[in-house]
């Protein structure tokens, strides 16, 4: 590895990559679900869950650096801990613009291994997120919500979603957006499974009559729009981390199948073709690595300041290498890719719809470009 880790930090990833060895190291022990509650809680038990959380909330306070580095590692570790990532995501947020109350019970929350989920897409918004219609109304002693939602990852598992409504303005405006805290249990809130090629680890949302209190809006009504883009730092750190960890693990996984697999007398990795290839993948990961590294240190040395520019580079690059990572793999790997006794196929799966949530790759490429004045 190229970056130079502190001896805490070290210590901190061997701690991981051993407990993914121990804990998740075979296909029994992870379980066919991207999530397995057992494997969360102990983590949340080892205080890792609260890496990102602030000592005051029972966390230990780390920046972005160690964030991504548990997130890499435990992705590297296939370890089943899905939920995680839109947890942290949400975390952020509340630790962001929540009240102390939000935090003490949403950053707790997470320490203590529960999850979260966030809802912004609907049917009619998604890349177009400010298109979204589903509407908080404000009624004496707080809120009704009503509408749809779709594409939610993990809220069949989590506790409370961090839901983004519209309590002003019309479809199309970036004003009038509101974050509010809705537990998963709500009386009205109907929450349905989709089915893809990864699971059922997403969901559609239906929302009827949802009635919150005043304390469930988190920072201030009608600027979820601002908070939404204050939050594109960490969340595209955490997805392009996760998928980091998953590029390395599919480069690990070709390159130990390549140096057994024997064809034509000799082992299939000593063909210069896949020789050469390997050489551009381990090259394009160790500037993915560069990169993480170098925008959660940014991150750090000013959390309040948002990197649109190098937030969007480092989700479009690293999850366009991770799914490049996964077809290369499963080509060199001839038909023993695509078979499901080999993780290839799933490395295939995870990483091509990377390049999709958290903003699409166009979507990155659109907001770079407008940083150049485009
Ligand atoms: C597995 C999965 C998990 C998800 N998890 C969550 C979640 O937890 N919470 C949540 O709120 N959402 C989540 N999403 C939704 C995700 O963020 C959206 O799917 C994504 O933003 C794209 O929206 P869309 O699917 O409606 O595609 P569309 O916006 O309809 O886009 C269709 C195509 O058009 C392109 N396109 C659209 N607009 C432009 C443009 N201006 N310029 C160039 N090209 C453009 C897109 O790049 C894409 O290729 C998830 C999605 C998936 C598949």
């Amino acid at each position: 590895m190229s970056i130079d880790l502190t001896d805490e930090q070290k210590a901190f990833t061997e701690a991981v990559d051993d407990f993914c060895r121990r804990e998740a190291g075979t296909r029994e022990q992870r379980g066919d679900s991207p999530h397995h509650p057992g494997l969360y809680r102990r983590m949340a038990d080892l205080g890792w869950l609260g890496v990102t959380v602030p000592e005051e909330y029972g966390g230990s306070g780390a920046g972005m650096v160690d964030t991504c580095l548990f997130l890499e590692h435990a992705a590297y570790g296939q370890a089943p801990v899905g939920g995680f990532t839109t947890s942290a995501i949400v975390a952020a947020a509340v630790q962001r613009c929540g009240s102390h109350e939000q935090k003490k019970t949403v950053l707790g929350g997470l320490v203590d291994g529960r999850v979260y989920a966030i809802a912004m897409s609907e049917p009619e918004a998604g890349s177009d997120v400010a298109n979204l219609s589903c509407r908080a109304v404000r009624t004496g002693d707080g809120w009704i919500v009503d509408g749809q939602k779709t594409w939610c990852s993990n809220a069949h598992i989590a506790d409370t979603v961090l839901l983004v409504a519209r309590t002003g303005g019309s479809p199309g405006d970036h004003h009038g957006l509101t974050m509010l805290l809705v537990p998963a249990d709500a009386p009205g809130l109907r929450i349905n499974g989709i089915a893809t090629m990864g699971g059922r680890e997403v969901n559609d949302l239906y929302l009827t009559g949802v009635r919150l209190p005043a304390d469930a809006v988190v920072g201030a009504v009608g600027e979820g729009w601002r908070q939404l883009m204050a939050g594109l730092n960490t969340e595209r750190l955490i997805l392009a981390a996760v998928m980091l960890g998953t590029a390395q693990r599919a480069f690990d996984d070709a390159l130990d199948f390549i140096r057994q697999r024997r064809q034509f007398g000799r082992p299939v990795g000593s063909f210069q073709a896949l020789r050469h290839r390997v050489a551009d993948l381990a090259t394009e990961i160790e500037c993915c690595r560069l990169l993480v590294h170098r925008v959660a240190t940014l991150v750090d040395r000013d959390p309040l300041r948002v990197l649109p520019r190098e937030s969007s580079m480092v989700k479009l690059k690293t999850t366009e290498v991770a799914r490049q990572v996964a077809l290369a793999g499963m080509q060199m790997m001839g038909g023993y890719g695509y078979a499901t006794e080999y993780d290839m196929e799933r490395h295939v799966r995870a990483t091509l719809i990377s390049t999709v949530y958290g903003g699409t790759s166009e979507i990155q490429r659109e907001i770079i470009g407008k940083t150049y004045g485009l």
